[in-house]
């Protein structure tokens, strides 16, 4: 009899078959191709009568562990690794849309996502029309008759919005429309888009998924067909994981719920902390009461994740002046890592946009986001609250 098992354990028991070693743990493959026992067994591999591997661009047992146990993760049916996340991305793109197809995205998309829309998609004739966060009843008035893809991230970088994925998967279905959601911020722990009808979810794996800062990857999951197109385009242009990366990679979704619980934890007492600071205007947390689409956040979300946005009081100065205040707190670009970050989008990594393009993703002057990490709480507080009084 096989029993289901729980998350946690797949997370930890999908392994790939023992070598001739027994090794407990599963080894490195650093192999880029593999061997066959003679003509006939070449034949019928190539011509995928058997399931073996070839060569490591197409598949490699450590990419394989790494993307069905993410398969499972999300309840999805098939899946490819990628090098990095904006690989996964680029290639769901670049294997599911045609000259002349058009997308629908969310206006709040990680910015070279947003930058595949508006720079690259066109140059093969592919547009691209946004809503806002907060305009969702209009997306079905941007569907034209050759809208192919849906695409959203939830919830949103920088500013932790949240869209409702029920609802982009009522309005996919009834257009028949191809529904991407970037699962980045959540993780399949947190959430499974696929359960609220998404076709494809995509992740940048160098964030939670990883979780300790040390390497890039990227996954595309989702139905088998579609999987199909995107693992040929893939197969073709080359942009596979690294056997070490997904070895890497694999380990760290053995501790991916025991971490992400932690963060939560740890990301929930920072946000009522600044929720109660009198140098802050606002903070956004998903399940903070106060978020404007706690409800929804609630209703797809097992917790509210590491990210919390707040806005100082004062503007871009003194969100320039908190910054160096910040004694233990990173300051880098990253996120989803054990070390706690702080970023403040409007002097960096936003900083080449004009205010009011800014105020179109939700990023104001002050907007401070926190990558909330799993240092004790009371140093991370500490130093937020020592830097907040500057
Ligand atoms: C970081 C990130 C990406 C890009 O991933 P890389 O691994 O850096 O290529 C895409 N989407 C979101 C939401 C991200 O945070």
């Amino acid at each position: 009899m096989s029993l289901k098992k729980h998350f946690e354990t797949e997370a930890i028991r999908m392994q790939s078959e023992r070598s001739q070693f027994s090794e407990h743990s599963t080894p490195l493959y650093l192999t880029s191709s593999f061997v066959f026992d003679d003509a006939e067994d070449m034949r019928a591999s190539f011509a995928e009568e058997k399931d073996k591997n070839l060569y490591s661009r197409f598949t490699n047992p450590n990419t394989s562990e790494f993307i069905d146990k993410i398969v499972q993760m999300e309840g999805a049916e098939s899946g490819y690794a990628f090098a990095t996340g904006m690989a996964a991305i680029f290639s769901t793109f670049g294997a599911l849309l045609s000259s002349g197809d058009h997308v629908v995205s969310c206006r709040s998309v990680f910015g070279s996502t947003h930058t595949l829309f508006t720079k690259y998609l066109p140059k093969w004739n592919i547009e691209t029309s946004y809503f806002k966060v907060d305009e969702v009843d209009k997306i079905e008035s941007l569907i034209q008759p050759n809208t192919k893809i849906l695409y959203a991230e939830t919830p949103t970088n920088p500013a932790v919005d949240i869209l409702d994925l029920e609802l982009l998967g009522q309005i996919a279905n009834k257009h028949s429309l191809l529904l991407v959601i970037d699962n980045c911020f959540a993780t399949p722990y947190l959430q499974k888009p696929i359960e609220f009808g998404a076709d494809i979810v995509v992740h940048s794996a160098t964030k939670l998924i990883d979780g300790q800062g040390r390497v890039l990857g990227g996954v595309a999951v989702g139905k088998a067909n579609l999987m199909r197109e995107i693992y040929l385009f893939s197969r073709n242009s080359g942009p596979a994981m690294s056997p070490f990366n997904a070895w890497i990679l694999s380990k760290s979704l053995e501790t991916l719920a025991v971490r992400v619980d932690k963060h939560c934890e740890n990301a929930l007492k920072v946000a009522e902390f600044l929720e109660d600071h009198p140098n802050v205007n606002w903070v956004k947390y998903p399940f903070l009461k106060s978020h404007p689409q706690y409800d929804i956040a609630k209703k797809q979300m097992r917790s509210g994740g590491n990210i919390v946005a707040f806005e100082v009081k004062g503007g871009i100065e003194t969100g320039r002046i908190f910054l160096n205040n910040i004694k233990m707190c990173s300051l880098s670009a990253n996120l989803g890592d054990t070390r706690t970050i702080v970023t403040h989008p409007a002097s960096t990594t936003h900083s080449k946009l004009r205010e009011d393009d800014r105020l179109e993703v939700s990023i104001t002057d002050g907007l401070v986001r926190v990558s909330v990490g799993l240092e004790h709480i009371e140093d991370i507080l500490n130093d937020l609250g020592q830097a907040l009084k500057g």
